[in-house]
């Protein structure tokens, strides 16, 4: 039997996570990603997939981003009718994300369609909720560290990624005819110290290995920031203002309210309400009880006292009016909004009420690239457009590092040491070209791995005749 592999995303950059596998003619698919960001990136969202989807027996995903998740609406449309395989939280985690991916894919295609941009007369949204919705039925849970049978001859192991909820490694065992090989993925990896999540497992034997390379050339020192953002709350308390932190709905949230309520149990922040005013980040916030065996918070979630999402200061604001009712607040609050790169959402009207006040913060616990409105503030531009208004720049602009749900250049490199023997090949993959080719030269130096940079689209035999 061969085995071959082809990378249709996530290969020279972090986003449109796919890699096709084919083994004895069954097509398995690991991670069905949207691509996003750059124009050139965004465009092969539209294009028609590199092989026909109606033949991919199967999907496995490492996680709910949507960088890894994001194209399964396109491809159930498109002919897909075989099982989605990931874990419970992810499975729960992909319902709420592919249902806001598809209200923000419907809500763009209305604007496009208003302001006359796209050249087709009546833009069309590369899905609708409609299409998210038809995705859900093919989705199957399975467990951490338990043996699934794909056919006669696949096997698949999933083991904790600690990169957010539900987060897995992904382990293939083929058995050929004379023998049997292991292909690992490690999707996206998280850190070695995260206060909610537990670290990534350690896996030591591997044929063939997809690493990801996010950070694969720089470190992440996360040592101080709790210390740092409860200087920043306290100055902007002591000035009489609001603390307005915008953030992701998955993961970073439920790891700024952990951080909270630890400083305010330990005195180092004053005793006032938190809101969270995300209905997103609630749903999220609520699976984490669901699913104790998927992080180290324990016992605390069953107190409310000790309870990190559900103490006295703690306010989630579901409907609009609540929302917008927090822009009368004068001091003596913390506000958390999505989204976290202040592109859209409710973060966008707290930013119209916040940045004219000097009094307010303006806190961002996450990268903002390029072309983001939250990295224009950051850049210190001293207007920001918001609903078609000029909005001067007056509140205190900050910025906290280290809070990166990925792991960073040394922990890649010392997950990657775990491996008792080396490797056949090791790709690296979800990464910036400089970031994986870095990677990759550490990999080769180091470990005297094979290690390999794909591009775009590339193929590799993996085995021939095993
Ligand atoms: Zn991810």
């Amino acid at each position: 039997m061969d085995v071959k592999g082809k990378f249709l995303g996530g290969a020279g950059t972090v986003t449109g996570s796919r890699f096709l596998l084919e083994a004895g003619g069954f097509k398995v698919l690991v991670d069905c990603g949207l691509f996003q960001g750059l124009k050139d990136y965004r465009l092969r969202n539209w294009d028609s997939f590199p092989t026909d989807p109606a033949e991919v027996d199967m999907v496995l995903l490492t996680h709910a981003h949507i960088d890894h998740s994001g194209y399964l609406p396109k491809f159930v449309k498109e002919g897909f009718k075989g099982q989605i395989i990931c874990t419970e939280p992810t499975l729960e985690l992909v319902k709420i994300l592919l249902l806001d991916a598809g209200k923000l894919q419907e809500e763009e295609a209305k604007f496009a369609a208003k302001k006359g941009y796209s050249k087709h007369t009546k833009p069309l949204p590369l899905f609708s909720q409609e299409d998210a919705d038809k995705v859900f039925p093919l989705l199957q849970a399975i467990s951490f560290e338990e043996e699934v049978k794909l056919n006669d001859y696949i096997s698949l192991m999933a083991y904790n990624a600690g990169h957010i909820l539900g987060a897995s490694i992904l382990k293939l065992k083929i058995k050929g005819e004379h023998q049997e090989k292991k292909l690992i993925f490690s999707g996206d990896l998280g850190r070695y110290r995260d206060p909610i999540l537990n670290p990534p497992a350690n896996i030591p034997f591997g044929d063939v290995v997809f690493v990801e390379s996010t950070y694969g050339d720089r470190t992440n020192e996360s040592e101080n920031l709790d210390k740092e953002l409860a200087k920043l709350i306290r100055t902007t308390y002591q000035n009489g203002g609001v603390s307005l932190i915008p953030s992701f709905a998955v993961g970073r949230t439920q790891m700024i309210l952990f951080y909270l309520h630890r400083l305010q149990e330990k005195g180092l922040i004053p005793d006032i309400p938190i809101y969270v005013d995300s209905p997103m980040a609630i749903d999220v916030t609520g699976l984490y009880k669901n699913f104790p065996h998927y992080h180290h918070l324990g016992p605390s979630l069953e107190d409310q006292e000790s309870n990190p999402f559900l103490h006295k200061n703690l306010h989630y604001y579901r409907d609009q009016e609540a929302s917008m009712s927090l822009n009368h607040i004068r001091g003596d609050a913390i506000i958390i909004s999505a989204s976290g790169m202040a592109t859209g959402g409710r973060i966008l009207h707290h930013l119209y009420h916040r940045l004219p006040n000097e009094n307010d913060s303006v806190i961002f616990v996450g990268y903002q690239p390029e072309g983001t409105r939250g990295r224009k503030i950051l850049d210190g531009e001293k207007v920001c457009r918001i609903y078609g208004i000029d909005v001067p720049v007056k509140a205190g602009i900050h910025f906290i590092d280290g809070l990166s749900a990925h792991a960073d250049q040394t922990e890649l490199v010392r997950w990657c040491e775990n491996f008792i023997s080396k490797p056949k090949f090791t790709f690296l993959v979800h990464g910036e070209k400089q970031a994986s080719e870095k990677l990759a030269g550490i990999l080769k130096d180091k470990l005297g791995w094979n290690a390999i940079c794909p591009h775009y689209l590339e193929s590799f035999e993996l085995f021939t005749g095993i």
